[in-house]
Order: C-alpha cells, then sequence, then structure tokens
C-alpha cells in the first residue's frame, strides 16, 4: 500500500476496487496524528499502519469516521485505536454491531433491502471467512461539530447532509476537506435540496482557501 503525501501534514492512500478498500487519510499535528477512515477490515487498517511505520511517521493516536458504511468502518475492531464519530454515525454502527454473518443472515439483509448486492459481493470478497467481521461502536461521539487540535494543526469535524448516507462528517485540516463518500451520488440518489446542501458545504470550504479531496 502506497502513502502519498498531500502537504506537509496530510497523506492518504488510493481506493483499491478489487474489494472495495477505500481511500484512508493520516493527520500529523505536532502532538500527535489521527488516521481518517478505519479501512474495511483488520488487513486493510493493518496494511495502513504499516505504510505509515515504513514512511517514518508517528503512529496515529485516535481514528475518526467519516461515515458508517462498512468500508470505512470494519477495520475499527482490530485497530486498537479509540475511535471518534458522530452520533449518527455511532447509532448506526452499533446497529450493524448486532448483524449476523450467516448465509442465511445475509442473504435476509438483502431480500429487505438493508443491504446492497455491491456491498455483499465486496464484503464476501474481502472476508473470505464471514466470522472474522467485528463491528463496534465509536468511543468518542459528537453532534454537530468538534474540534480536534493536534498540535498547530486543528482538525474539525462537522456533520453534514449527503446524497450517499444518511450519516456524514466532513474533515477539514491543513486546507484540505476529507469528504469520505460525501459527495458520491449513490445509493440514495441526489435530489434539489441535497445539491444545494453539498454545494454550501463546499462554498465554506473556498471560503477557507481549501482544496477539496475525496
Ligand atoms: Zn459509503
Amino acid at each position: 500500500m502506497k502513502l502519498h503525501q498531500l502537504t506537509n501534514r496530510i497523506w492518504y492512500t488510493e481506493h483499491d476496487s478489487a474489494t472495495d478498500r477505500p481511500t484512508l487519510g493520516y493527520i500529523m499535528g505536532d502532538r500527535r496524528s489521527v488516521m481518517l477512515d478505519a479501512g474495511n477490515s483488520g488487513a486493510h487498517a493493518e496494511l495502513f499502519l504499516e505504510a505509515v511505520r515504513r514512511a517514518g511517521l508517528p503512529r496515529p493516536e485516535l481514528v475518526c469516521i467519516s461515515h458508517s458504511h462498512w468500508d470505512h468502518t470494519f477495520g475499527m475492531a482490530s485497530l486498537g485505536l479509540p475511535a471518534i464519530a458522530s452520533e449518527k454515525t455511532n447509532a448506526l454502527l452499533l446497529q450493524m454491531a448486532c448483524w449476523g454473518w450467516s448465509e442465511r443472515e445475509m442473504a435476509k439483509r438483502l431480500e429487505t433491502g438493508e443491504e446492497s448486492a455491491f456491498c455483499d459481493t465486496h464484503i464476501r470478497l474481502e472476508y473470505p471467512d464471514l466470522s472474522r467481521i467485528q463491528v463496534r461502536g465509536a468511543d468518542i461521539m459528537f453532534q454537530n461539530r468538534l474540534t480536534l487540535e493536534l498540535g498547530n494543526c486543528p482538525l474539525e469535524l462537522w456533520e453534514g447532509v449527503s446524497p450517499h448516507a444518511d450519516d456524514c462528517t466532513l474533515m477539514l485540516a491543513d486546507g484540505v476537506l476529507f469528504l469520505g463518500d460525501a459527495y458520491c451520488s449513490v445509493p440514495l440518489g441526489m435530489n434539489g435540496s441535497m445539491i444545494k446542501t453539498c454545494w454550501k458545504n463546499i462554498s465554506v470550504c473556498w471560503r477557507k482557501q481549501t482544496s477539496v479531496f475525496a
């Protein structure tokens, strides 16, 4: 896994479509570093930590979660880092933590629409042994906004509206906005008011002279 440097304080990895491993972010403050999103499995999260080690960067002390979807969160359980998420995201994680992963349970969620065929396929590819899936809630929850001071590098988290998921946290540090999947128009679809809200979010960042990064 390659870690790309974006600014003096920000690094990221690329999306891997094979098993739907999303981009993960890393922010280094003078006092502490954080990881942005936890990856879709322990294997994904471990590759990220290994890339951080190889780059000679400090191990992250926290992980911040953009939204509850499996590919951004299933790595939380094995990371061993305190996780920060919105209350909305945490509630969705706690729901998923009660899910079973037998064939019958997975088939039922596909039938009811609780799970999509796309996620079902990629979960099976990432987890040849489905019994290894572990889902847990966050350790620190917030509503609306939260600022973390990482040491001459504030990280701002705020809840946004997204056409992609019912929960959405945008993350801003060192002039870079980490979107997670916030502006992806599937699976919820995009309606007029969502487009307006999305543009409002982006315009707030432009006013702060920020580059937008997904
Ligand atoms: Zn998503």
